[in-house]
């Protein structure tokens, strides 16, 4: 399981500061689709690209006083959020370092020292500030692990980051589940009600005598083997899935942190949605979810049995709008309740892994760059034209190219999705994120 952190502290510290900052990945920050939504208080921290973690930010719900809400969806969150702290295998209490100890920081102290996780005090906005004395200011509070950091400028993150990795379990799962190289490792993923258990079962049902759990999982996160046309798939974290069809909950909160822990363990992650109901925000998240972690991705539309003819053409009408950012991936209508468009859904799934986990030479990848560039080489930036020079493969799923040049910083966004699209046409990639990554020099 992927280890959870939570930041907890009063309003005002700087926790989504700080949430930013460690959850903002390269891509994220090079191009913010729009479509595609991040969560504000779940995130996948990746700066250890070996070693990521979700990071829950509880947005200062976590004291004593303070009411949740309940019986609407900001007061589920809320719920959710104090919980992951209750669980977290860290957490970072977080206090602001120039207005030193407050009564609201004292009282969330109180309820931390109830909940007895491993914790950090992290004295934030210590940008400009004696560190020392804003420290010792909380020393009373009587934290052995202590750190002066400022989130805003991105001080002392590196420090905080090797601590925090060296007091968090390993991810003990990953090895399993990665074992066999030949199975599609496949997480059906979305907002409660669209379908999910519905699918899993009926692919389980149909392949009852093939199908069986990981040996050595654990419980959260059972994996089941299965095979299908001839080809061997494991469908990972299917416990919560699976166990719900036979037990009725009465009140289903969405589990983000599973969601996430799903989206990481797989390599392909099959979104589901509802037809009758878009692309709603949640699933927007979900989607930026898969995009961040770098999987291949296929759209499943559910439902697809409940629509006449004119509800279809406009449901196709509005995915191809809100799914536009997504368009290399493939959308696949289904019905899981008849079983239908199973066979299309399996078939995008093996396109979309095949494509994600393509082998290239540095050859063909270095032809490839020299073709595009030729064909439309960049505009000139202040008297210099950026220059592309050669190529090699940097790894897959998703698959990367490291791409050597000068002046490579000043390529625009427009000409970084040509080349995208270029190697996406060239090497028919389908169902896959690309990723370049520029490296300057001869
Ligand atoms: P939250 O309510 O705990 O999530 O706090 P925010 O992240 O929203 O930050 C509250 C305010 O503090 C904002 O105006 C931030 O710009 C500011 N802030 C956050 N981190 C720092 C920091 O490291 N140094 C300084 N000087 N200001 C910060
Ligand atoms: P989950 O929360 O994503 O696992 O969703 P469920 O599998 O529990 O399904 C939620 C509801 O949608 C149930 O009432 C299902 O019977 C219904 N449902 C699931 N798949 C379909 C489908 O393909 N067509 C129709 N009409 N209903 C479906």
């Amino acid at each position: 399981m992927l280890p959870l952190v939570a930041l907890v502290g009063r309003p005002n510290v700087g926790k989504s500061t700080l949430f930013n900052a460690l959850t903002r990945t390269r891509d994220a920050l090079v191009h913010d689709e729009p479509g595609v939504t991040r969560d504000r208080n779940y995130g996948v921290c990746r700066l250890d690209e070996a070693r990521p973690f979700v990071l829950v930010d509880t947005g200062g719900i976590a004291g004593e006083n303070i009411h949740l809400e309940s019986g609407n969806l900001a007061g589920a969150t809320a719920r959710q959020a104090r919980a992951g702290a209750e669980e977290a295998d860290l957490v970072l209490f977080i206090v602001d370092g120039r207005e030193g100890p407050s009564a609201l920081d004292e009282d969330i102290l109180r309820w931390l020292r109830k909940a007895s996780r491993p914790t950090f005090l992290v004295v934030n906005k210590t940008d400009g500030v004696d560190a020392r004395a804003a420290l010792a200011e909380f020393s009373r509070y009587g934290f052995s692990d202590v750190l002066a950091i400022s989130s805003a400028h991105r001080q002392g993150l590196d420090e905080l980051l090797a601590q925090v990795l060296a007091k968090l379990p390993a991810d003990g799962d990953a090895e399993i589940l990665d074992d066999d190289p030949e199975r599609v490792r496949v997480a059906f993923v979305g907002r409660p009600n669209v379908g999910k258990s519905t699918l899993v079962n009926r692919i389980l049902g149909e392949e009852r005598m093939i199908a069986s759990d990981v040996a050595g999982t654990t419980r959260d996160s059972v994996a089941v083997d299965l095979e299908r046309d001839g080809r061997k798939y494991r469908l990972v974290d299917t416990a919560g899935i699976r166990r719900r069809a036979k037990v009725e909950e009465a009140v289903e909160t969405f589990s983000i942190i599973k969601t996430l822990q799903a989206i990481e363990q797989c390599q392909v992650a099959v979104i589901m949605l509802d037809a009758s109901e878009g692309v709603t925000e949640q699933d927007a998240s979900v989607l930026g979810a898969v995009l961040d972690a770098g999987r291949a991705l296929v759209v499943a539309v559910n439902k697809w049995d409940g629509l006449s003819d004119y509800q279809r053409e406009q449901v196709e009408a509005l995915l191809s709008r809100k799914l536009a950012f997504v368009q290399w991936a493939e959308a696949v209508r289904i019905s899981a309740k008849h079983g239908s468009g199973l066979r299309e859904l399996f078939g995008a799934i093996h396109r979309a892994h095949a494509s994600a986990t393509r082998v290239f030479s540095t050859a063909e990848v270095t032809r490839a760059v020299e073709i595009a560039y030729e064909t439309n080489p960049p505009p000139v930036v202040r008297g210099h034209v950026p220059k592309l020079r050669f190529a090699h493969p940097g790894g897959d799923n998703p698959p990367t190219f490291i791409v050597h040049g000068t002046r490579l910083r000043t390529l625009s966004e427009t000409y970084r999705r040509y080349l995208e699209n270029f190697f996406r046409k060239r090497f028919r990639l389908v169902g896959t994120p690309v990723r370049f990554v520029f490296k300057e020099g001869e």
